[in-house]
Formats: structure tokens, sequence, C-alpha cells
């Protein structure tokens, strides 16, 4: 596979949370790299520091140690496991926020968001509610208000856990074609095996707490789209090896 440059680089990475028992340690010395236009994916046991990663990368957990060097002038865009649409605003208005906050609202910020929600078919739902639209829909709304800040790089975590399995691999293949569309980097943290080997270009698999990089992955297949890699021989013997590095019992 031809690596493009590297924009982010994790080295030593670690992170301490004090509370009433005391001290936990959830990571311990993630060392990563991100190339530009890459599709990675962060698996582990629960608890082992996944979301913890994200939000130091996206900058709201500024209290760690080790680096996180991003190639300057870097905008990252981060999208939460909920959708939190709030449900008193339009989908344009939903997706506009982002751009409010910024101050960054204006014309051509605001002509860029009509047309991502016309490029990704929710023409006709631009001035209705939250509410009129199916969980799909919403996770769809939720990733164009988070491109309409035009981020090179997008943090997503667990972006298909609240659908159902059907809507996942649907609005997962929808998820995917958007976000490679539109050029983008993205590090996903995940517990679906299937979704990560469907979308990644690398896999990283944390040990259980404290989180370190047991295993990287390189998905060689790639070029296929959302739903073929499936079908890919190696497949299922992939799932099968991630999945044993998974196994609580012997994941240290
Ligand atoms: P994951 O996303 O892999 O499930 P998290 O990053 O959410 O794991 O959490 C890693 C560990 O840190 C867990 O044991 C969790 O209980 C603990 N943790 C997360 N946030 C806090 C917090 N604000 N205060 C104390 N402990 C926390």
């Amino acid at each position: 596979m031809i690596k493009n440059k590297i924009i982010l680089l994790v080295d030593k990475l670690s992170k301490k949370y004090q509370d009433l028992n005391g001290e936990i340690v959830a990571l311990d010395n993630v060392t990563f790299n991100l190339y530009e236009k890459e599709f990675i994916s962060i698996v582990g046991p629960s608890g082992c520091g996944k979301s913890t990663i994200l939000s130091i990368l996206s900058g709201i957990d500024k209290d760690y140690t080790g680096d996180v060097v991003y190639k300057k002038n870097l905008k990252v865009g981060y999208m939460l496991q909920t959708d939190s649409l709030f449900p008193w605003r339009t989908i344009l208005d939903n997706c506009l926020l982002g751009l409010e906050l910024n101050h960054k609202l204006n014309n051509d910020s605001k002509e860029y968001v009509i047309s991502l929600l016309k490029k990704y078919g929710l023409e006709q739902f631009i001035n209705k509610y939250p509410d009129n639209l199916s969980g799909g829909m919403r996770q769809r709304v939720a990733l164009i208000r988070t491109l309409a800040l035009k981020p090179d790089i997008l943090l997503l975590d667990e972006p298909l856990s609240a659908l159902d399995s059907q809507s996942r691999s649907i609005i997962g293949k929808d998820i995917f074609n958007i976000i490679k569309n539109e050029g983008k980097t993205a590090i996903m943290v995940t517990h679906d095996l299937q979704e990560a080997l469907s979308v990644s270009d690398r896999i990283i698999v944390l040990t259980k707490r404290p989180g370190s990089v047991k295993k990287i992955y390189n998905i060689e297949f790639n070029n296929l789209d959302f739903n073929s890699r499936k079908l890919e021989n190696n497949f299922n013997k992939l799932q099968d090896e991630i999945w044993r590095d998974l196994d609580v019992d012997n994941n240290s």
C-alpha cells in the first residue's frame, strides 16, 4: 500500500484518571502514526481507553503525558456515539450549529452544508426536525454537521453503535462512502470487528486497561467497498485473529 504523508504522531501517550477510589491508569505508552487520507480503527476490550484516546486527540482532554503532534493547521472534527441533534432545530439548523458557534456561518458555508445535505440524500429533510428522521438518517446528519467545519481529520466514536444491525450495514456503507468521497482522514473507535474490517486501512488493537498497542494490522483489501470486503477470502480469518487478540484472558 502506498503511504501518504504522516499527519498525526502519537508517541508514548499515557493517561491517568483520579476518582474517589484513587488513580486509574487508562492508557500506557500508546504510540502510532496516522497518514493522510487513511482510515484507522481502534479496537480493544471495553474500558481499555479507546474513547480516552479520541478525547485527547480532539483536544478536549489535555491532561496526559506523551506527545500528540498534528501536522500544522489541521482541523479536527469529533463525532460522538449519539447523534445529539437538538429536537427543536431543523436539520439544516442542526448542521449549521458548529459554524454558528465558531463564528464561521456565512453564505458560502451555509451553501456548502446545503450541498452536502443534497448530495447525501437529505434534501427533502432540510427543513424537517430530527424526530421525522430514522436513526440512520440522523447519523448521516450528525456526520454532515461534523463535516460542515471542513475538518481534515474525523474522530468517530462508535458512530454506528446506536443503530440496529440492518441499519448498521446500510449506514456504515453510507458513512464510509461520504468520508472517502470527501477525501477525509479518519480514526474510528469501535467494538465491532466486521465494521472495522469493512472500512479500515489499518486496525490498532489495544490491550485491556491500561490500554497499550497490542498489534497493528494492515488491511490489504482496502480498495473494495464496504460490503464487498466481507466476501474477501481472508476477511473471516482476520476477524478470528483479531478476536483472539481481544480475548481478555489472553489480553495483556
Ligand atoms: P473505552 O472507550 O475503551 O471503553 P474509556 O476510554 O471510556 O474506555 O475508559 C478507560 C478507563 O478509564 C475505564 O476504566 C474508565 O472507567 C476510566 N475512565 C474514563 N473516564 C473517566 C473519568 N472521567 N474518571 C475516572 N475514570 C474514568
